[in-house]
């Protein structure tokens, strides 16, 4: 076994007789002998062996405190981190809050593409976040123009942009804050998987921020099952908002299957007042911001890591309640249920699957590009969990 270090999340508080290393809301008590509290720590975090720490501590209980370590994930075996004069640098030590493969995981974003559906008040501030944390090539698509309306929550545009294609102002916008950043742009409304074809199949995450029309969702989970890209979408209603489930067809998820089993939750007023609901068009921007926030953060995760909250899932977060009261579904409601989802081709949920109103869209809710913009979640599906609100 190499040389392995503290990962820069933990804190290291001396104290008399040892150490107090510190993440979160776990702590751990180290016991150093006296006046080499200074050495140990700094051989912790610069990177040791069991044999090199034994001459500040007694070996056997460094061999035990490696152990303890390792099964906490505080140790990483990778070099320390050098900073470098890029925007996302700082999160590198972020990440090993995540997993001690922190670098890792950043060479992975730094190697990423994503496409994004929608550039309104989900994916543009969206797209925002994973320019600045470093993906460096983002596709963007829609057909709407910018409106003075869209203002209020649709940072990326100025008074200055109203009239202008979203992609192309929203490009321009991202290249000033983060030069790095290859953005292109589709000027195009979707309304079949014909017109996503424009993407590259490449694509490791497709964002969806787009909610017209209706059965966008269907078109984006076609077109991400036939190419096998990740699918992961966002929504903001009045008093709700929800973001995933995050579909990868790499691990066997279908929304067709997450909607008949969320679907089956509901009771039938539920479902008929899904089925009739209609977007609200009313938006507020610092709730935009949040689930926006969320969206891009599971999408950088995910990129990074592998994993996300809403793998698999659907979030919903009370955007109006003080308490800020979150239900979640419970994990991998997505899995389908016919080994390669081939069953669900050729459009439409399957028979005995949820009704076909009541299964618009991984993003069902979200912020419209269009210019009426803001979809709300119907009563029913505002928390997701065939409560009503
Ligand atoms: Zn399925």
């Amino acid at each position: 076994m190499g040389p392995v270090r503290l990962v820069e999340s933990v804190r290291c508080v001396r104290e008399d007789g040892g150490v107090l290393l510190v993440r979160g809301r776990e702590a751990l008590r180290v016991s150093v002998r006296a006046g080499r509290t200074g050495e140990f720590v700094e051989a912790l975090r610069g990177g040791t062996t069991v044999e090199a720490l034994g001459s500040i501590a007694a070996p056997e209980r460094v061999r035990a405190l490696f152990g303890k370590l390792d099964s906490l994930g505080w140790l990483t075996g990778e070099e320390a981190h050098s900073e470098q004069a890029v925007p996302w640098d700082r999160q590198v030590g972020w990440f090993t809050a995540l997993t001690p493969d922190a670098q890792a995981a950043q060479r992975r974003l730094c190697g990423s593409e994503v496409g994004i559906l929608g550039v309104g008040g989900i994916g543009g501030p969206a797209a925002q976040h994973l320019a600045a944390a470093g993906v460096p090539r983002l596709w963007l698509i829609d057909h709407d123009r910018v409106a003075v309306h869209n203002l209020n929550r649709q940072y990326l545009f100025g008074s200055e942009d109203i009239g202008r294609p979203k992609t192309e102002a929203a490009a321009d916008a991202l290249r000033r804050l983060v030069p790095e950043v290859e953005v292109r742009t589709v000027d195009r409304r979707v309304s079949g998987t014909a017109d996503l074809d424009a993407l590259p199949a490449s694509l490791d995450l497709l964002l969806l921020a787009a909610d017209r029309p209706r059965t966008i969702g269907e078109t984006a989970w076609e077109w991400a099952r036939a190419t096998g890209t990740a699918l992961l979408g966002g929504a903001v209603g009045l008093d709700t908002g929800c973001w995933g489930p995050l579909l990868d067809p790499a691990q066997g998820h279908c929304l067709h299957c997450f909607e008949a089993r969320r679907s089956a939750r509901f009771s039938s007023v539920e479902r008929e007042l899904e089925s009739r609901s209609d977007p609200t068009p009313y938006s507020f921007g610092p709730t935009n911001a949040l689930i926006a926030a969320f969206v891009a953060r599971d999408a950088l995760l995910y990129l990074g890591t592998g994993r996300c909250e809403s793998q698999g899932r659907r979030v919903v977060m009370d955007v109006l309640g003080i308490g800020g009261r979150r239900e979640e579904a419970t994990a991998d409601e997505a899995r389908c249920e016919r080994p390669g989802g081939e069953g669900h081709s050729g459009g439409g949920p399957s028979p005995g699957s949820a009704p076909a109103a009541a299964a618009p869209a991984a993003a069902d809710a979200a912020q419209a590009p269009a210019a009426r913009t803001a979809m709300t979640p119907a009563p029913a599906t505002t928390n997701g969990t065939g409560r009503h609100a």
